[in-house]
């Protein structure tokens, strides 16, 4: 297996061995209660207030307090109520206390969450405002001077978690100093412990949030600095712990941890300069420019930690540079870890007015300052090979000659999918409802593979079509002119299908593509292989549609428009569909079935009773061709042709690789052959369980997906 490099620093970090020794002291030997007065409970105790000394000194806390908690969002969570208690009690004394609660549009979703919660259940009813940040994710201070003087509470981070945008605190007092002297400040300050020099209490900021997790230290630990004179109430109340402000035994595990942390920060020895992280940012950044051609960065270097980076690749969206990366072994994260799961643009990068591909396409890279020189020297050598594997697949220009491809490829898009039909043997292909995300891959796939278009289709007359059909150039200079629909003209003779009808079509290699016009400014495409000028149902494999459904979600309309023509088990390839449809056939829409769930899973740690119940089970690896040449695996066969025999499955099990884009090109062979165990599976089980979904879907029972995937499958064979 591929060693992993963590590039994911602003999500978490690994524990600091210090840190870990500290924590394991405190678990085995120094397991007491600080509350106890016994000796064992006082040296808990003293271990408490040594760490407690050292964060007030490191942070310049001065007469303030600084209490453990849990962690930033318990710290936002404790200052917002704090913060708006105390506007409520002045609101109750008639005084004014301004309209707004202000906040960063950049701010982690902890500080706008905590503030529609608690302004709905104190019954505040203020209004929520956030403060534009420019085009490089600095607060609008001409914006901030107007709304500040309305606003009870003023909410903005120190350095963003996605971009590592440090943001201009000085600035920002300096506003609030002049034009809103009433209002307090919260100041996120997760991201800059150990990374910015903090003096708290010479600012006026009045609650400062902090999470043990980003540095070095445990999940579950962090601390809450309040300024002296702030209001303040107690979110936790019992026991009287942290001095009555923050009730429930210490989490000393966690608080020992974060004191090593804390001292490793201020013997200076232990964690890089911001000159050397830097440096090692540089190497990043030119490892990509290097591996990806036309990779724009999100974050200006000038003003952001010097361990982040934030980027988009033009054509590459997302989740295939997570998918490329993670197959790589390099971890990383698109848009904020919290929202990962999510295909959402990242609304920090949309509130900095990036153009759409650049904020639903970025990527984040960071790291922490314990990074040594070997691990950036190995992420640079697997930047560039993720670099090779895209190129390979197409998916950035390219010199070399890529292998050809074959067959009907599925580029999805957000609920929406283009289909490309491509024949190797007379490099040509027919393009299907181009989607105008998808327009820059398929071009530059087209270039790369240097495939004459027949075609460029639409099923009805909107899309993306004559903008590609421009792009395209010299590669789509043998259409010659068409309808609105893109249909060529000067196509061939006509073929006869079994309504007896006959309808216009064109060849690509041995296959026929056919035409039929459905209503005004509509129309399908059937493909198959045509026997003497006939294209008869039981050879029509796939025919490509708008969308299944009806108006009405009856789910009939594609089937019925193609009665006579097609046969049960054709596929039916909608350009609009739900995300998890892929394909459907008349005989799925005629039967359909409940969604099915839990019985397709199979769960890693019950793989191999699996396979021994299920003799003949044909492991089927997902994953696209670029992530085989990312991980440096042998690719077996040929992967970048859609299917190779031997790829190595989960517990080394051997697995046949189909990708997922190209599912669609092997359904009819399962559908009409013998039936047997079919066992898909991915990196996370997100898109085996797609093509899982679409075989039962098509009435072939013996489908099932691995669960979780290859990320868990090694972790149970070993357990
Ligand atoms: N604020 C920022 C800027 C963060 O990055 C995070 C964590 O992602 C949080 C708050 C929440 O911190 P915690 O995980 O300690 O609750």
């Amino acid at each position: 297996m591929t060693t992993e490099i963590y590039l994911d620093g602003n999500a978490t970090s690994s524990i600091l061995p210090a840190a870990l020794a500290a924590a394991l002291d405190v678990l085995e030997q120094r397991f007491g209660n600080p509350s106890s007065t016994h000796a064992t409970g006082l040296r808990a105790r003293a271990t408490l207030d040594a760490v407690r000394q050292r964060a007030r000194r490191l942070l310049g806390v001065g007469d303030g307090k600084l209490m453990f908690n849990s962690g930033a969002t318990e710290g936002i969570q404790t200052a917002v109520l704090s913060a708006l208690l105390a506007l409520r009690e002045r609101r109750e004394r008639g005084e004014a206390i301004g309209a707004l609660l202000l906040y960063g549009a950049t701010e982690h979703k902890a500080v706008p969450e905590s503030l529609a919660h608690w302004n709905r259940v104190l019954g505040l009813h203020l209004e929520l405002r956030a403060l534009p940040v420019d085009g490089s994710g600095r607060h609008d201070l001409s914006a901030l001077r107007v709304l500040a003087p309305q606003a009870g509470l003023v909410c903005t981070m120190a350095a963003n978690n996605e971009t590592g945008v440090i943001s201009d605190l000085a600035g920002i007092e300096a506003v609030l100093a002049d034009c809103a002297a009433g209002a307090l400040w919260l100041v996120d300050c997760v991201q800059a412990l150990g990374k910015l020099d903090l003096h708290l209490a010479s600012t006026r900021i009045d609650y400062a949030p902090f999470s043990g997790h980003k540095l070095y230290a445990p999940k579950g630990v962090g601390m809450l600095y309040v300024r002296a004179g702030a209001p303040y109430t107690a979110l936790m109340m019992g026991g009287g712990q942290e001095d009555g402000l923050r009730s429930g035994t210490e989490n000393m595990a966690g608080i020992a941890a974060l004191g090593a942390v804390l001292a490793a920060l201020e013997d200076g020895a232990t964690f890089r300069s911001h000159a050397e992280l830097a440096g090692f940012r540089k190497r990043l950044a030119d490892s990509l420019r290097g591996a990806l051609p036309g990779v724009v960065f999100n974050n200006d270097f000038a003003c952001s930690l010097p361990t982040t980076l934030n980027f988009s690749v033009p054509g590459v969206p997302s989740a295939t540079l997570m998918d490329v990366f993670d197959a790589a072994g390099v971890r990383v994260s698109s848009g904020s870890a919290c929202s990962a799961k999510k295909a959402a643009p990242s609304y920090v990068l949309e509130a900095m007015q990036l153009p759409r591909w650049r904020s639903a396409g970025a990527i984040r890279m960071s790291f922490g300052a314990l990074v040594d020189e070997a691990t950036i020297a190995a992420a640079c050598a697997r930047i560039a090979r993720c670099g090779e594997a895209l190129r390979a697949s197409c998916l950035i220009p390219s010199q070399q000659a890529p292998l050809p491809h074959d067959g009907v490829v599925q580029l999805g898009v957000e609920g929406a999918c283009s289909w490309l039909v491509l024949d190797a043997a007379s490099r040509s292909c027919v393009i299907i409802d181009p989607l105008p995300e998808a327009c820059e891959r398929i071009e530059q796939f087209v270039r790369c593979q240097q495939y004459a278009v027949r075609a460029v289709l639409s099923t009805v007359a909107e899309g993306a079509r004559a903008r590609l059909v421009a792009a395209l150039g010299a590669y789509s200079a043998g259409i010659g002119p068409t309808d609105a629909l893109g249909w060529p003209r000067q196509a061939g003779e006509g073929v006869m299908l079994d309504d007896g009808g006959r309808r216009a079509c064109l060849t690509l290699g041995q296959q026929t593509v056919a035409r039929l016009e459905q209503g005004t400014g509509q129309a399908a495409y059937l493909l198959g292989r045509a026997v003497e000028g006939r294209l008869p149902a039981q050879q029509l494999r796939f025919a490509f549609v708008s969308q299944l459904a009806a108006a009405d979600g009856t789910g009939q309309a594609a089937a019925a428009a193609l009665a006579g023509v097609i046969e049960a088990d054709t596929l039916l390839c909608p350009t609009r569909a739900s995300d998890t449809q892929f394909c459907s056939s008349p005989r799925a829409l005629a039967q359909p079935r409940d969604p099915v769930g839990e019985e397709l899973q199979v769960h890693a740690a019950a793989l191999d009773t699996f396979l021994r119940s299920h003799p003949g089970t044909v492991l089927i690896d997902v994953r696209e061709p670029y992530e085989y040449a990312a991980a440096g695996a042998p690719a077996a066969g040929d992967p970048a042709a859609g299917d190779s025999a031997n790829a190595s499955g989960p517990g080394g099990h051997p697995a046949r690789s189909v990708p997922l884009s190209r599912l669609s090109a092997h359904l009819s062979e399962w559908l009409h052959g013998t039936p047997v165990p079919l066992l898909f599976f991915c990196r996370s089980g997100n898109r085996s369980v797609k093509a899982a979904q679409c075989l039962r879907r098509l009435g072939y029972s013996q489908a099932w997906h691995l669960s979780g995937g290859l990320a868990l499958a090694p972790l149970a064979r070993a357990a």
